[in-house]
Formats: C-alpha cells, sequence, structure tokens
C-alpha cells in the first residue's frame, strides 16, 4: 500500500536508528522501513515484505558497509530465537542506544529536553545474568526438543546452550533432553495434549547458591519419578530443592494449579544486599539480581532517606523495594493487587525481622486513597508498575496529596514520560533519571525517576 517502494522490491538503504525492540531503521523518501539485524550507521541490501501506509518492514539481504560496533553474535541460535534482540551489537553501544532511547522519549513524550538522562548502569559480565529460566519440551520426530521459543510463535527453537542463563540450567536442559527417552520419558507435545514433561523450570538464589528445579508435568503420577529425581542430582549436585507441578489441561499457561515437593525442601533462598528472600516454585523474583541490587541502590538513594519517613511502596510485588527501604525510613507501607504476593512480602519481613514494613493486598489507585482518607501522611513515594505505567487514578491522588518526593522505578520508558509530563503538569519537577540495564542483549530498559515538587 505504498506507492514509495513495493513488496519484493530489492534496494540498497542507509539505516538511521534502531526500534525500541532491535530493528533497524531506514527511509525511502521519508517512508520507515524496518529492517530487523540491521544497525544504525549501516548500508544495508534489503527486500521489501510487508508494507502499510505509513512505514513497512524488510528483510536483510547483505550488510554491505557494516557499522563499527556491529559483532558476531555468540549464541548460535540467536537469530532465530526471540529470547534476546541485541546480541549483534558490542556491549558498549547497547548501553548507549538504550540512553538514546530513554533521552529520546523523554525530550518527545515527557517534554523535558533539561532533565539529565545519566548514562546506562549496565554489568561488568553481560551474560549468564538470569537466575530464572522456564524451559519448554517436547517431542518432534522422534526426538525430544528444548529451548525457547521463536518470537511470536510456539515453535520451539532447540538448543542445549542459553548464554543468558545459568550453567547450571544449561547442564539440566541438556542432560534431561538427551536422557529422558532413555528412562522411558517422553515430552508434551501441544497439538495432540500428550506425553509426560512440559516445562522445567531452574531458579538459583546468586547470594546463596540454591537452586530449585520444577517439573511440570501432564499428569501427577509418572513411574520415571525417582529416576528423574536421581538424574538431577546426580548432573547438578548443588540442587536443593525438586518440585513437580501438575498442569493436566490444554493450555499454553505454564503452570498448573497443584505444587508438590519431590526432593529437598520447598523453598530457596536469596539476597539482594543485606535483605533474605525466600523464593518458592511460582512466586516473582527478579530475574537479575546483580542488576536488582543496582536498581534498588538508586531508588533508595533518590529516596533520600534520613530514618523519619513514612515511604509508600506501590506496585510492591513480593515486597522486595519495601523491605529494602524499610532498613532506613521509618514506615513502609507497600501494596499490590496479587494476594499471594502481598503474603510473600509478609512472611520475608518476618523471616528478616523487619517490623516497620505493612503490606496491604489491593489496586494500587483504591488502596493509596484509602490510606491517605484515614489520615496518615506520607513522605515518599516509590511506585514501581508494569509495562502499561501507573494507573491515571493514582496519579490524581499523588497530585490531591502531593507527597514531597516521588521516585518512579520503570520497565517501559514511553509510559514513564508519558506520566512525568503528567506529574509535571501537576507541580512536580522531575530531577534527573538513572537508566539501569536489568537485561543486558535484550532490547529492555529500566528507569529510576527522581521528582520532587
Ligand atoms: N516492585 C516489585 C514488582 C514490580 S512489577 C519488584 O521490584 O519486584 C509490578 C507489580 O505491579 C506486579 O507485581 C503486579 O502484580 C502489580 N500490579 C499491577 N497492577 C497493579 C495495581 N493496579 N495496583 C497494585 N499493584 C499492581
Amino acid at each position: 500500500m505504498s506507492f514509495i517502494v513495493n513488496q519484493n522490491d530489492r534496494l540498497t538503504v542507509t539505516v538511521e536508528d534502531l526500534t525500541h525492540d532491535g530493528s533497524g531503521v531506514a527511509k525511502v523518501e521519508g517512508y520507515p522501513l524496518f529492517i530487523p539485524g540491521a544497525l544504525p550507521g549501516e548500508e544495508v541490501e534489503i527486500k521489501v515484505g510487508k508494507t502499510l501506509k505509513n512505514y513497512g518492514f524488510a528483510q536483510l539481504l547483505e550488510v554491505k558497509q557494516q557499522a563499527p560496533n556491529r559483532v558476531e553474535a555468540p549464541c548460535h541460535v540467536f537469530w532465530e530465537c526471540g529470547g534476546c534482540q541485541l546480541q549483534h551489537l558490542s556491549y558498549e553501544a547497547q548501553l548507549q542506544q538504550k540512553q538514546k532511547q530513554v533521552r529520546d522519549v523523554i525530550d518527545r513524550i515527557a517534554k523535558l529536553p533539561h532533565v539529565p538522562v545519566h548514562s546506562v548502569k549496565g554489568m561488568q559480565d553481560p551474560w549468564r545474568y538470569r537466575n530464572k529460566s522456564q524451559i519448554p519440551f517436547s517431542e518432534r520426530n522422534g526426538h525430544v526438543v528444548s529451548g525457547f521459543f521463536k518470537t511470536r510463535t510456539h515453535h520451539i527453537v532447540d538448543t542445549d546452550v542459553c548464554i543468558i542463563q545459568s550453567e547450571e540450567a544449561d547442564e539440566l536442559m541438556s542432560t534431561l533432553k538427551h536422557e529422558m527417552h532413555a528412562l522411558g520419558l517422553d515430552a508434551y507435545e501441544e497439538k495432540a495434549h500428550r506425553g509426560m514433561l512440559r516445562h522445567l523450570i531452574v531458579r538459583k538464589g546468586r547470594a546463596t547458591g540454591e537452586i530449585m528445579v520444577v517439573l511440570v508435568t501432564l499428569k501427577k503420577k509418572f513411574p520415571q519419578k525417582q529416576a528423574v529425581v536421581d538424574l538431577i542430582k546426580r548432573v547438578v549436585p548443588e540442587v536443593t530443592s525438586i518440585m513437580q507441578n501438575i498442569n493436566p489441561d490444554k493450555t499454553n499457561v505454564i503452570f498448573g494449579n497443584e505444587t508438590i515437593n519431590l526432593d529437598g525442601k520447598s523453598v530457596i533462598i536469596d539476597k539482594i544486599g543485606d535483605v533474605q528472600f525466600e523464593i518458592s516454585a511460582r512466586s516473582f523474583y527478579q530475574v537479575n539480581p546483580v542488576q536488582t541490587e543496582v536498581l534498588y541502590g538508586q531508588a533508595l538513594e533518590y529516596a533520600q532517606l534520613s530514618g523519619d519517613e513514612t515511604v509508600i511502596d506501590a506496585y510492591c510485588g513480593i515486597g522486595t523495594i519495601s523491605l529494602f527501604l524499610g532498613q532506613q525510613a521509618k514506615e513502609v507501607y507497600g501494596v499490590e493487587i496479587v494476594p499471594q504476593a502481598i503474603e510473600d512480602a509478609k512472611r520475608n519481613a518476618e523471616l528478616n525481622g523487619i517490623t516497620n514494613a505493612y503490606f496491604e493486598a489491593g489496586a494500587a489507585e483504591e488502596v493509596i486513597p484509602s490510606w491517605y482518607a484515614e489520615g496518615k501522611q506520607f513522605d515518599v513515594l516509590v511506585v514501581d508498575p508494569p509495562r502499561k505505567g501507573c494507573d491515571e487514578k493514582l496519579l490524581t491522588t499523588i497530585l490531591k496529596y502531593k507527597p514531597k518526593r516521588v521516585v518512579y522505578v520503570s520497565c517501559n520508558p514511553g509510559t514513564l514520560a508519558r506520566d512525568l509530563r503528567i506529574l509535571e503538569d501537576g507541580g512536580y519537577r522531575t530531577q534527573e533519571i538513572q537508566p539501569v540495564d536489568m537485561f543486558p542483549q535484550s532490547s529492555h530498559v529500566e528507569c529510576v525517576a527522581w521528582l520532587d515538587l
């Protein structure tokens, strides 16, 4: 539907930009084409694919002039697997790219060109950082395959190695795959809804080294159970917990309702800073513990607590930020919509002997106004919303009650920028923004913004 370029045209273009999901962008007479795999500064030969009114897509045929920061993607399935988007860009350039991405939306959407966006805090070693792997298993032509889904599909890209997950997860994934048929255990086939092993989940406590393995199976009973437990313990003796989750349904949701213990403990422990967290098979926990400490450290720095403040932690999950801040505040009030997460938060407070943190289950935009209505006063409000950003009603509440400081932790720069504009219009001033790289090799970036009245 474009008159400038047509499907199947072969062109040579210069790439100008990179989208937030890692595609190169080139313009032909102002008409943008998205080219996965191409990098800014490159001259590339492309074949035009689908074209829409305002933009189109193209396939990269050849890189004629390489960007100086292009690198060989170290993972052998990078170009098929949907897990990472930026392995072909040097790590330093990834960080610059993410800073630019934040800068752009802060200028364009928040209209705050004078607010400093600092350089992204990255990792020393941006590999093998994930503490949790959820690995689908299936049968293909008489063999077991396991790995990760191709973007937006249910096709498993078969691999024995994933260099952003732990070595133990690699070991378990590949050994199970290659040895399970010999034990008489088969993998789940989605279409036919048969076969036993659906997913392998591996979680590791970075600070403690404790490892949990969860086998998600179609049925509760299977004759090879003990043999699989023995195999897991032989391959990775550091495993401290083996769990089974039963998911009998024809669904692509990973977990079923029932979880049972097969061997060892039912939880593992990890630490962020000095705070311990208990992690069970299904509990939510940040996946990059090294950078989580950097992220929360930044939130704590921007909160500027002296010990006398009462703080709100909105969208608190299992209370990770609350318990981190609680050490330096008078009181912390956490609110989160998932009741199970609030149970975890309370247990974690107890585990650490933290007595100045209070948690309530409910929507932040409902619960926070009710706290104010009871006459409570708050000095600092920390928010860490999901990708869609803060609920409008929560922003209205902030502008109504005006805590003197807001620390906004965000996993989506676009909605952060939108919300900053609303808070600015209501009288807040954004002081600084610090991006943190929680997901090296992917195109995601987290930010912490500091606002004062
Ligand atoms: N701060 C936590 C979790 C952040 S993820 C951490 O760092 O680990 C965002 C959380 O917001 C999720 O746990 C999600 O369940 C919760 N959430 C989503 N909508 C919400 C709402 N309207 N009110 C309160 N919590 C909400």
